[in-house]
């Protein structure tokens, strides 16, 4: 408001100068203000888990005298723990992802092992659930980037697709590659049978801590950040995540990333300040 203001008054002087220069202003303050709600979502994230421990110490210390009581606290302790170093785990990965160039140290990446790297990571959680994981498409295959900054991506979605589906459901992974203007792109899709993503929401769960059902991410060792990483990481690669999901029925994460791809400048200058 108070920025419209100031440009509508140098507006008469004809000066261009001036408006580009509160236009940087207008954003230099978003990007402020951005930056403020991560700082204070990051202390909210990190005081929940703290808060807990330090209860359940207490707890531990008051039922000296009843082992079942202490190893009851014992193991919710170590599932705040655990929630802990997730957080703390990818809150490096995302300013990792923020700031490396992945283009530094770009390299073909087979996009099988990538696959099959998800499927591994994901391979407890779906076992316990009974999720059926199956891949396609993946042959001879390949993407330039980070591999290790690619692996987190994929992985995510290979993550969120377990956790988010109900048991005896199957994920799918299909890789291909598709013809586009500035070079070949691989698409690879994850599709699960889940909960699904309502159309309010799929506009939002790539921001950061944002979660439909805090309760339930948090349940599976969720952060709120997979997807904000996601994101990052497509972007600085010169790709794309897009989602297309029905609620009840499934959802499907399609990443699309240049085949022998270098990312424009632009595209990574514009991705910081998001
Ligand atoms: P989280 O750590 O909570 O999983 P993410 O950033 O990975 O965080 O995802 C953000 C939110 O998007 C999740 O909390 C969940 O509500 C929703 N979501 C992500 N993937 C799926 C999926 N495959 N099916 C349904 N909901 C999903």
């Amino acid at each position: 408001g108070e920025a419209l203001a100031v440009s509508a008054r140098v507006a008469p002087l004809g000066s261009r100068l001036v408006l580009l220069l509160v236009e940087d202003l207008t954003e230099a303050r978003r990007i402020e203000a951005v930056r403020r709600d991560f700082v204070a979502n990051v202390s909210h994230e990190l005081k929940t888990p703290v808060g807990a421990l330090s209860l359940l110490s207490e707890a531990v210390m008051d039922a000296s005298d009843d082992p079942e009581a202490v190893e009851r606290f014992a193991g919710r302790m170590q599932i705040e723990a655990t929630r802990l170093t997730n957080l703390v785990q990818e809150l490096i990965d995302l300013s990792r992802v923020q700031n490396d160039d992945p283009l530094e140290d770009a390299e073909p990446v087979r996009v099988d092992e990538l696959v099959a790297e998800a499927i591994d990571r994901c391979r407890h959680a779906a076992g316990t659930k009974q999720i059926t994981m199956a891949a396609g498409g993946t042959a001879d295959l390949h993407v330039t980037g980070n591999r290790g900054q690619l692996a987190a991506a994929l992985g995510n979605l290979v993550e969120n697709a377990v956790n988010y589906s109900p048991a005896r459901t199957r994920v799918g992974i299909a890789a291909r590659r598709v013809g586009a203007p500035g070079g070949d792109m691989i698409e690879i899709a994850v599709t699960d049978q889940g909960i699904g993503i309502s159309d309010k929401d799929k506009e939002r769960i790539f921001e950061r801590f944002y979660r439909v059902d805090p309760a339930r991410s948090r349940a599976t060792g969720g952060t709120g950040l997979g997807l904000a990483i996601v994101k990052h990481v497509v972007a600085s690669h010169g790709g794309e995540v897009t989602v297309w999901s029905a609620e009840g029925q499934g959802s499907t994460f399609t990443l699309r990333l240049p085949e022998t791809g270098t990312a424009r400048a632009g595209d990574r200058a514009q991705q910081r300040t998001a």
